[in-house]
């Protein structure tokens, strides 16, 4: 059991420790994607596989297992990285709902406020930096993940 993991629906996705055929579509559009990263390996969802090169936390997990909620299956998964890839509005729209329940999870496991807010600090810098593009300003992005939560 993970602990603050939001929903049961979790436990059917399936985590693979290797970088998927298909990461060089990604890196192409996403030159700062780096699946082998030395902290924070950038995570891959395809359908209802997770694919991570380290372990993930309950509220990373969280994170991804929103995206495969939105892919639903193989086809979806097509249909979503297709969008997800060539479309801005699309991918942070996904992203944020992928954002907000990660720091749904982590607030769900952790009280203190200036822990949480050190997590917030840290996840709008992720959603508002280079790997999205910097498709949000900081402080809107710090607004929007919060937004409900925390
Ligand atoms: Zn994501």
């Amino acid at each position: 059991m993970i602990i603050g993991t939001p929903k049961l629906e979790m436990f059917k996705a399936k985590i693979k420790h290797i970088k998927p055929w298909f990461f060089f579509i990604i890196k192409y559009y996403f030159p700062y994607a780096d699946f082998n990263r030395q902290n924070r390996g950038t995570v891959v969802v395809f359908n209802q596989t997770i694919y991570t090169k380290d372990p993930l936390s309950a509220p990373l997990y969280a994170h991804e297992i929103i995206h495969c909620e939105q892919q639903k299956n193989f086809w979806g998964a097509i249909k979503w990285w297709k969008q997800y890839l060539k479309d801005p509005k699309f991918r942070y729209e996904q992203e944020l709902e992928s954002y907000q329940m990660q720091y749904k999870v982590y607030c769900g496991m952790e009280n203190d406020k200036e822990k949480r807010n050190r997590y917030l600090v840290f996840l709008a810098g992720i959603l508002s930096g280079p790997l999205y593009k910097y498709c949000i300003s900081f402080s809107q992005a710090e607004m929007k993940i919060k937004k409900g939560n925390g």
